[in-house]
């Protein structure tokens, strides 16, 4: 196994709660917060091992919630790891959390670059979501970062909301587009138990409707020189999400924080959601320790959100054994569901938006 290059850390605070959110979170209090850094100190203390990192993801709930003495903290917490010289550092922001102010501090703490939650500029579709975005607000910051040299910049966009149509989604990516980042992720929304739609027993869209709005996304996007690196996933060239490709990949990294998941040592690992659990220190919530299989089928599920799919040789070395002769993948080539190519074997494009029965079939 290679060494562990990664870290997620969770700052599981929030201003406001979004309708659809089943994220580990809790309304931002200051004299939690303190408590959970101090906490969060402690876990990286005794988990980590000093290896050398050089993809870091610190995400929410809001970390830019947090005010200046809270960051300052957080930011020398992040000193006790040992970063790279070419270090991945993502930042999640909330656009009304963006100053000038807080941006000088990502940047003199090595962060380079952000992920902003905006997920639409559609009054009706903020409504329901229970968030606020202005299309002239977020314009006006993302150009002051990228005036100050923080110009890897992800945004995130939400479809497939109930009364959505396909003009709303249309007008969105036209204003997405408008930002000019060169990253942008997708979510069709979820309706999770324990959110505020499920509670109010909010349904989900129509199936075509929602394979319909996949694929508009995917042509726009493309059709504006994004790649479409995984099933949610767009970048320009070479911008893609070093991060998050370590979860694909199925290479191990650590998830330090409430209700973080980590992979590590060959564990797969699940935080607690409990704060008052996890200021005590007992952090992990489940375990699971992985034999060979399981490590394939992980490679299997994660690899195929990729659009480009599994390196069979890459296969090969790492499990010492053929992909083809452990599972069901020359059947799913014939049914045109996977596509064989150049030694990589990848969902047929046609086909992401049912990637999940595709899975089924295969593991
Ligand atoms: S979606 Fe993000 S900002 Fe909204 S409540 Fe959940 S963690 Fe907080």
């Amino acid at each position: 196994m290679d060494e562990i290059k990664a870290v997620y850390i969770h700052i599981p605070f929030c201003k406001q709660i979004c309708s659809y959110c089943d994220f580990c979170k809790f309304y931002y209090d200051q004299k939690w917060v303190r408590e959970y850094l101090m906490a969060l100190e402690k876990e990286i203390k005794d988990r980590y091992m000093d290896e050398k990192i050089s993809k870091i993801y610190i995400g929410g709930g809001t970390p830019s919630a947090l005010n200046n003495e809270e960051l300052d903290y957080l930011f020398a917490i992040i000193k006790l790891l040992n970063l790279d010289d070419n270090i991945e550092f993502t930042f999640e922001c909330n656009l009304s959390d963006i100053t000038e102010d807080l941006i000088d501090k990502l940047i003199a703490n090595r962060v380079n670059r952000i992920s902003i939650g905006i997920e639409s500029f559609d009054p009706e579709k903020l409504e329901f979501l229970e968030r606020n975005a202005d299309f002239e607000d977020a314009q006006r910051k993302i150009e002051m970062c990228k005036a100050k040299g923080l110009t890897n910049i992800n945004v995130d966009l939400m479809y497939a909301l109930q009364n959505e149509t396909l003009k709303m989604l249309k007008k969105d990516l036209k204003l997405f587009l408008k930002l000019d980042v060169p990253h942008i992720s997708t979510y069709s929304l979820m309706i999770e138990p324990n959110t505020k739609l499920y509670n109010k027993k909010i349904e989900a869209i129509d199936e075509d409707l929602d394979a319909k709005m996949y694929e508009t996304i995917c042509k726009t996007l493309e059709n504006e020189g994004y790649e479409h690196y995984e099933v949610s996933n767009f970048a320009k060239p070479g911008l893609a999400s070093k991060h998050n490709l370590t979860y694909w990949d199925n290479e191990e990294y650590y998830g330090f924080g409430l209700g973080a998941s980590g992979y590590a040592f060959r564990v797969r690992y699940t935080n607690t959601r409990s704060l008052t659990k996890y200021i005590t220190g007992n952090y992990v919530m489940e375990k699971e320790m992985l034999g060979e299989k399981e490590m394939m089928d992980y490679e299997i599920i994660l690899g195929l959100r990729k659009t480009k799919g599994i390196n069979l040789k890459h296969f090969y070395e790492k499990f010492n054994v053929n992909l083809q002769n452990q599972y069901p993948v020359d059947d799913l080539v014939k049914s045109g569901d996977l596509i064989y190519k150049d030694g990589n074997i990848f969902i047929n494009p046609d086909k992401l938006y049912i990637m999940n029965e595709i899975l089924i079939k295969l593991v």
